[in-house]
């Protein structure tokens, strides 16, 4: 037996399931990556896209047998059927996503969770979140998703989905969101909001630019794109700061495409938190940005450890 296979016999298979890319690694015991690869995601059919994926698994397997393998997707996923809708994924609406990597892997535990509950879980186990008794996540992107570590534990929820910090209302009549309700903090801080937010302001308005643009404008002192992005982040410390008193939350961290941002984006946050936070046990609050740019597949590992333990 190689060393290398040696070394592999104590790993779990992590997968990150996302509309533009798909991850996999194996992972050890201790969070560290062994051999892991990614691609960009396939657009087709269900067989077709799984297809892409299951070469991926193979590569990245080798002739390893790991112990149980952990799932993240981008939902909606459907943990009890082990199903996945990813939105951008039109290939696979209600994918059985953990039949069919069951049916490579051989009988072993199959775990699967939301990607932002795995980008919380992946910065808790060696991150920004590291040491976190009660972590809230978040990633924000074209979307605003998250995850919550509570007492050390990651919280799911019943139908697996706790912790969707993006549609928590912050203004009951406020603007109408796309799940439906009013006032969501998504409504406001997604990046294509924010985007929104500035054109409707006069920010290079009729041109087709994104959140990327809007940050390199407000960095370089644009005043409409740094009222676009202080409006998204006090939607933002809202939405946490609901959360830290709900749940006593001691550590948030920000990821995603719009956190790339930096100082434009977090400095506003933190600004809001710090006069949002009241009650003495979130004063202390602190907002970071993420560190790892795997954690969702690290997270997605976590998971498959914690189904053996
Ligand atoms: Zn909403």
């Amino acid at each position: 037996m190689s060393d290398d296979t040696a070394k592999a016999r104590g790993t779990v298979l992590g997968i990150d399931i996302g509309g533009t890319k798909m991850a996999a690694a194996l992972v050890s015991a201790d969070g560290t990556v062994l051999t892991g690869d990614r691609i960009a995601t396939p657009s087709g059919d269900a067989d077709q896209v799984f297809a892409a994926l299951g070469e991926l698994i193979e590569r990245v397997s080798g002739d390893a047998a790991p112990l149980a393998v952990g799932i993240g997707s981008a939902g909606p996923v459907d943990q009890q059927h082990g199903l996945v809708s990813p939105v951008n994924i039109a290939g696979w609406r209600n994918f059985p996503i953990v039949d069919r990597v069951r049916a490579m892997t051989g009988d072993i535990p199959v775990a699967l969770g939301l990607d932002g509950h795995c980008f919380a879980l992946g910065e808790f186990w060696g991150g920004a979140g590291r040491d976190a008794h009660t972590l809230l996540g978040i990633v924000v992107s074209t979307g605003v998703g998250g995850g919550l570590v509570v007492d050390g534990k990651p919280l799911i929820g019943q139908s697996g989905n706790a912790a969707h910090i993006g549609h928590v209302v912050i203004d009951q009549d406020g603007e109408a969101c796309v799940c439906g309700s009013f006032g969501c903090v998504e409504a406001y801080a997604s990046g294509p909001r924010m985007v929104a937010r500035a054109q409707r302001s006069g920010w290079r308005t009729g041109e087709t630019v994104d959140a990327e643009v809007l940050a390199a404008d407000a960095a370089a002192g644009d005043e409409l794109a740094l009222a676009a992005f202080d409006d998204g982040a006090q939607a933002l410390a809202a939405g946490i700061v609901a959360t830290a008193v709900t749940v006593d939350l001691t550590a948030v961290v920000i990821g995603g495409g719009v956190a790339k941002a930096g100082p434009v984006l977090f400095d506003p946050v933190q600004a809001w938190v710090k006069r949002l936070a009241q009650l003495p046990f979130v004063t202390d609050l602190t907002v970071v940005p993420a560190q790892l740019d795997n954690a969702g597949l690290l997270g997605a590992a976590h998971q498959a450890w914690a189904a053996l333990a």
